[in-house]
């Protein structure tokens, strides 16, 4: 009966992996993958989780019940400290639900479930470019999915005028997704002031911003600055959804572990609203796996294993911000054309280089270096001992 399957095409950035994976040159470099590497290219567990997961094994109180629908409460209750503040009055006025859900992934796709089913107006307007996930998400879900201009390959910047017109065209009531920080693939985020004039914008026009937070405290290794976008939202007393993701800062990645808070004008609303979004939840998976939630939970409520995390988060940061002087200080040294000082201007895990189908097809073949046909690479999956032959590689690349 499946004899006539298509075969579907992979994931264009998973499918980086699997084409660096079949590459047998010994100087094979993979910028495709967006998971830190320590600077000998390996994964890291941070001593932290290492440490919480400890814990957790020698509690032998702790048995493998069912978590309740929305998750664990505790790991709830402090996400939503974390993206929001501490002394966030929307906590403190109980007008925010929070559920556990898979990774940033699921949380945006319960979110975009919730929405297709409850809210008024079904459109969702992304930033162009935007992970490339967004756009099935959000289209899967019911939602009719636009762009809004974002990124001028021109100042490899913000469109800043672009954004605001477009968004000043867009229905009220729509829906717009919102980069928390460190932009994918840009590396490209508004300045405080400009994020100012987006939040008036959309107020005054009453659209709905939907913020994704996949890494807080991984592009500026400063947690409240890196959600200083969404706290300027939740500060005006308005509504808004956050999808949360700890696989980039507390490196999570495969134990899938995020949060949904959505932000609501009164704690009845709240209420009502998380009664609704269990139901979205019930049928898809029932409730959220445990050890990942247990372990950010461990370390958020400890004084003591909370600060050990910032340290281990900053240093991560730290390198990749040095990666991107490296390599910067490298093109100029060697010499190639062109200004390649966005490289040091973007933030966070990728640095979007400019580069061109071609010309990324052509490092791929001659040097073995693997990154998306965007142009889009890993600052984490570089190196000091492979700087030089990426240097190599762009510096042919753009005078060939
Ligand atoms: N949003 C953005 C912008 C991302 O870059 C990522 C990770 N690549 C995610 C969401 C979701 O990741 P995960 O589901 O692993 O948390």
């Amino acid at each position: 009966v499946f004899a006539n399957i298509v075969r579907a095409p992979e994931d264009a950035i998973l499918g980086v992996t699997v084409a660096y994976n079949k590459d047998s040159s010994p100087d094979k470099l993979n910028l495709g993958v967006g998971a830190y590497r320590t600077e000998e290219g390996k994964p890291l567990v941070l001593k932290v989780v290492r440490r919480a997961e400890q814990m957790l094994v020698n509690d032998n109180s702790r048995v493998k019940e069912y978590l309740p629908i929305v998750g664990l409460a505790d790991f709830n209750k402090l996400s939503a400290k974390l993206i929001f503040g501490a002394d966030s009055p929307a906590i403190q006025e109980n007008r925010v639900t929070t559920v556990q859900c898979l990774s940033g992934t699921g949380s945006l796709r319960v979110g975009a479930e919730f929405l297709a089913r409850h809210y008024h107006q079904l459109t969702i307007y992304i930033p162009n470019p935007t992970w490339g996930n967004h756009t099935k998400i959000f289209g899967l879900a019911g939602l009719s999915v636009k762009a809004y201009r974002y990124y001028d390959p021109a100042t490899r910047g913000l469109d800043f005028q672009g954004l605001l017109e477009d968004l000043g065209a867009a229905p009220s009531g729509s829906i717009v997704l919102l980069h928390a920080c460190a932009h994918n693939p840009t590396g490209v985020d508004p300045t405080i002031e400009q994020w100012e004039q987006i939040r008036q914008l959309m107020r005054s026009k009453g659209l709905l911003p939907f913020f994704d937070s996949a890494y807080q405290g991984f592009a500026s290794g400063n947690l409240d600055a890196d959600a200083g976008s969404v706290r300027m939202f939740v500060a005006d007393g308005g509504e808004c959804l956050a999808a949360q993701s700890y696989a980039k800062n507390m490196g999570l990645y495969g134990e899938r572990v995020g949060a949904l808070s959505i932000v609501c004008k009164t704690a009845d609303v709240a209420s009502r609203v998380e009664s609704q979004v269990k139901l979205v939840i019930r049928p898809m998976y029932s409730n959220p796996p445990i050890h990942g939630a247990s372990i950010v939970a461990t370390i958020l409520k400890d004084r003591d294993m909370y600060n050990e995390w910032t340290v281990e988060l900053k240093a991560m940061a730290d390198r990749i911000i040095s990666m991107r002087q490296q390599l910067f200080d490298s093109l100029s040294a060697r010499g190639t054309p062109g200004d390649w000082s966005h490289i040091i201007k973007q933030i966070g895990m990728f640095t979007f280089t400019g580069l061109n189908t071609k010309q990324v097809a052509f490092m791929t073949k001659e040097y073995h270096i693997y990154m998306t046909s965007d142009g889009r690479i890993s600052m984490a999956g570089l190196s000091s001992r492979t700087v030089p032959h990426l240097t190599e590689a762009i510096h042919a690349a753009v005078t060939r």
